[in-house]
């Protein structure tokens, strides 16, 4: 399956080009993946427009039977894919077994909600005149996702637009294609006709710079870094492609002084650490009430420092590795400067010596910090907790608001009327109040300011890729 599915057909890339896929937790080579590059995709963008003509007709209820079909296969194969997903990831086994539970889960809700793909009929103010809005298709879709969640990423884009009635070309990322490719044959196997879902594994910029110019491609989903969106926002005027971005994340944490503070310390240990902090929506920032600081400040280094980091398959294990050299380098040197900046590393930062190869970090506490640290302004994307202090509810909400990002923020307190003032006041799209898992398959998730623009899950990503259309009728 190491190739590109293209019209309903595994082949291999018209330049013949590959690449090796390394296995993060050894840096051993799991296989030679071929490489796409301009032409496939181009190929690939044809091949879904001419199956958009009959897949945009069939009725929901085709497309629900299929996709329901494809969720079952997920889950009766979960332990083989997630098994794929800890050799190309790293995460542990626990973790990508519970993203393919989601990933299944996208799957039937998405089957069922194209169905409620309701339009409406509006009074009007004359007797002779009928309007209606519908909901039609928008067309080819081009999915580019990341590799922090190699098949929820995917299927949260590919179950809405699939539901929806569009056809796709997908490209995952490149470091993790085998849960794209396990998820394509779930589809496939489901009965998705031929062209209908198209993947490319290869050369980003030129992929991407395909699915922009190519005026029978109408919408670019993307999950990435804002660097990325950047790019596709750029690029998208060409052909007025239509974007939806789910980019970086900066999420600020708020710890008030009523709280149970071991309780919290505990949690945040394991919350900040999921996927080793390869998350978009991680809680990052953590802003601490200046009476608990301290108290909060030992007790999780203490639970931190206990932390299991090992591979996937091993029994226990909190945190594997990074996902790849670069994405280590990247957090070390951030550690690097935030040290020049008289920050201080309470636990962890370093390669752990039982774990010489792979891409490991122990994972780090800092403190000492202020506002203008490297670890507050960039997304650090890596095993890092920095802590910093605030006096009061507008002090907190001052310093977690002063970001270019906007995507999800997090508030920890007993007080409802705290509670209720910081929801309001964060501006984040998504705010987790006494949680560290704000989102769900049937919520939006959508980030303001630098972190996207548009929304996935729920209603609001089904509509994604649906254009409204009013139908006026005199009568
Ligand atoms: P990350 O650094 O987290 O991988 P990226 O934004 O670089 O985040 O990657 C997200 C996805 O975007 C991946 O599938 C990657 O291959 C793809 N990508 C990277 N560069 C480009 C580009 N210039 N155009 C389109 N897609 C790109």
């Amino acid at each position: 399956m190491n190739k590109q599915f293209i019209n309903g057909e595994w082949v291999d890339a018209i330049s013949k080009q590959t690449y090796s896929l390394i296995n993060p937790a050894t840096e051993e080579t799991i296989g030679t993946m071929s490489f796409a590059s301009t032409e496939d995709t181009r190929v690939a963008i044809e091949a879904a427009h001419e199956a958009f003509k009959a897949w945009s007709k069939t009725t929901p209820y085709t497309r629900a039977d299929i996709l329901k079909k494809a969720s079952n296969y997920i889950r009766e194969n979960i332990l083989v894919f997630a098994k794929d997903m800890v050799l190309e990831s790293g995460k542990p086994f626990a973790e990508a077994k519970g993203e393919w539970t989601v990933a299944a889960n996208l799957f039937e809700w998405y089957a069922e909600e194209a169905k409620r793909s309701y339009g409406k009929v509006i009074p009007t103010n004359r007797l002779d005149k009928r309007s209606t809005v519908i909901w039609q298709p928008m067309g080819v879709i081009g999915i580019i996702t990341a590799w922090n969640f190699p098949a929820y990423n995917p299927a949260r884009a590919w179950a809405a637009a699939l539901a929806a009635g569009c056809s796709v070309v997908a490209k995952p990322s490149e470091s993790t294609p085998l849960s794209a490719f396990h998820m394509t044959k779930a589809l496939t196997e489901a009965g998705l006709p031929k062209g209908v879902l198209n993947l490319i594994i290869g050369d980003a910029p030129m992929i991407g710079e395909e699915m922009l110019s190519n005026p029978l491609l109408k919408k670019i989903s993307f999950t990435g870094s804002t660097r990325v969106g950047k790019i596709l926002m750029d690029g998208a005027s060409k052909t007025h492609t239509k974007l939806s971005l789910e980019l970086g994340g900066n999420a600020p944490v708020l710890i008030f002084d009523d709280v149970d503070v071991e309780v919290i310390a505990k949690a945040s240990a394991i919350a900040r650490f999921r996927n080793n902090g390869q998350v978009c929506i991680a809680a990052q920032r953590f802003y601490v009430h200046k009476n608990i600081y301290k108290k909060f400040t030992e007790a999780v280094t203490k639970y931190v420092s206990q932390l299991k980091v090992g591979t996937g398959f091993e029994d226990g294990v909190n945190v594997g590795p990074l996902i790849t050299k670069k994405q280590k380098e990247n957090v070390v040197d951030l550690l690097k400067k935030a040290k020049t900046e008289n920050a201080e590393i309470l636990t962890g930062g370093n390669t752990p010596e039982h774990l010489p190869n792979g891409y490991f970090l122990q994972p780090a506490v800092v403190a000492n910090l202020t506002q203008q640290s490297v670890l507050a302004r960039n997304e650090i994307f890596g095993p890092v907790l920095p802590i910093f202090s605030f006096e009061d509810l507008d002090d907190a909400i001052a310093k977690a608001n002063d970001t270019e990002y906007g995507l999800a923020a997090y508030v920890f307190t007993n007080h409802l009327k705290t509670a209720i003032l910081a929801s309001e006041r964060l501006a984040f799209g998504i705010v987790g109040i006494n949680e560290w898992a704000p989102h769900g398959t049937e919520s939006p998730f959508g980030g303001w300011n630098h972190s996207g623009q548009g929304h996935e899950s729920g209603s609001d990503g089904l509509y994604e890729y649906m254009e409204k259309k009013l139908i006026s009728i005199a009568v």
